[in-house]
């Protein structure tokens, strides 16, 4: 929906509105636009189709147990090091209470503001390689924090590429992590660049028997 008005009116974060609202303020009004079924019929079909995530959308509380349960190895890891450290069970006891704390709670915070910054900060502050026809920007700081997603004026002009890296110096990590799990077997049908499926697409015009 973002990138089918992107910037205009039905846009459900666009920073133009204003900053806050553009970065987190969205998430706290109910939209019946983005939870309407006919909305995740038309922009959301391919993700319902996985059996994963149709089962986490049909039981809102899995994702809340799935995120507690990540308490426990925090808790017991820094629990046991501080016990083996030599100290007294109190003592770990907190020390595990204060990594569950920062490693859990604030981290998540902290990701949250850095997955927002994507809607907001690339939207209002950066450069521009491509003319799109909405306001976003490849913006330096959030792609070294959010692991590449920062190029979002490459995504936009390519949103169904998996790459946002179209200079040199623009690194997207993500991509190279999905290149990874490819070169694992776990990830498969990457979908290239465009000037790379326009090349594939003139190559299979000129030549049918070449895939
Ligand atoms: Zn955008």
């Amino acid at each position: 929906m973002h990138h089918a008005h992107s910037d205009e009116g039905e846009d459900p974060h666009s920073p133009l509105v204003t900053f806050l609202w553009g970065h987190m303020g969205w998430l706290f009004l109910r939209n019946h636009d983005l939870t309407h079924v006919s909305s995740y019929a038309k922009y959301a079909r391919d993700t319902l189709q996985d059996p994963y995530y149709f089962w986490l959308e049909r039981r809102p509380v899995a994702p809340l147990l799935i995120y507690a349960a990540q308490i426990i190895p925090y808790f017991a890891i820094a629990f046991l090091a501080a016990m083996s450290a030599g100290e007294a069970f109190e003592g770990a006891a907190m020390f595990g209470a204060s990594v569950v704390i920062w490693g859990v709670f604030a981290r998540t915070v902290l990701v949250w503001h850095i997955t927002w910054s994507v809607n907001s900060l690339t939207h209002m502050f950066g450069y521009r390689n491509h003319a799109t026809e909405e306001n976003s920007r490849n913006n330096w700081l959030v792609a070294l924090v959010a692991a590449g997603e920062g190029w979002h004026n490459n995504h936009h002009q390519d949103p169904s590429a998996c790459s946002v890296q179209h200079r040199w110096w623009e690194f997207d990590l993500t991509y190279w992590e999905v290149r990874a799990l490819a070169w694992m077997g776990i990830a498969r049908d990457i979908t290239p660049l465009r000037s790379e499926r326009v090349k594939r697409a003139s190559n299979a015009r000129r030549d049918p028997g070449v895939a």
